[in-house]
């Protein structure tokens, strides 16, 4: 009667030979097994410094867009003051001087009337000849002077130099 028992020795044999193939590779196994686990350390500390970066990296983006939405507050509130001084400088002005400020204004990156300085037009730094000033000398106080130069609204004052 069979009970499990092994009585053929030619199957003993290969039974001796498979466990010791299984031994061989139950030690393959743990030597893999111990490789995966330092690769997983590895990546774990790897992951580690990753999450903190990560974290400094988000702090300093907050520190960012905090200082950007406060800048652009700023600008905002000096733009809306920029645009109610502005208001109350053009009151008064005719408005066929209004219309050529703008005009010059768009040719000219936003720059439309600059200063005469030291004989100098302060919009495009040409030295003006002494024809020029002695023509913008003689011109009535109300006269639109224009530069030669940059066509930009020169702006007679105490130091023209005229
Ligand atoms: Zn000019």
């Amino acid at each position: 009667m069979d009970r499990g028992l092994v009585t053929n020795p030619k199957d003993l044999e290969r039974m001796q030979q498979e466990l010791v193939s299984l031994e061989r590779r139950i030690s393959d196994l743990e030597d893999t097994e111990l490789e995966v686990m330092e690769r997983l350390e590895t990546a774990q500390a790897d992951r580690d410094r990753l999450t903190a970066r990560l974290a400094e990296i988000d702090e300093q983006l907050g520190e960012l867009t905090r200082a950007r939405d406060a800048r652009a507050e700023q600008i905002d509130s000096s733009m809306a003051a920029a645009t109610e001084e502005r208001k109350l400088t053009v009151q008064g002005v005719p408005a066929d001087l209004l219309a050529l400020y703008e005009r010059v204004r768009a040719q000219k990156g936003g720059v439309a009337a600059a200063a005469l300085l030291q004989r100098r037009c302060t919009g495009c730094s040409l030295q003006l000849n002494a024809a020029d000033l002695g023509r913008i000398a003689a011109a009535p106080a109300d006269e639109v002077l224009r530069c030669e130069e940059c066509n930009r609204i020169l702006v007679r004052t105490s130091e023209s130099g005229i």
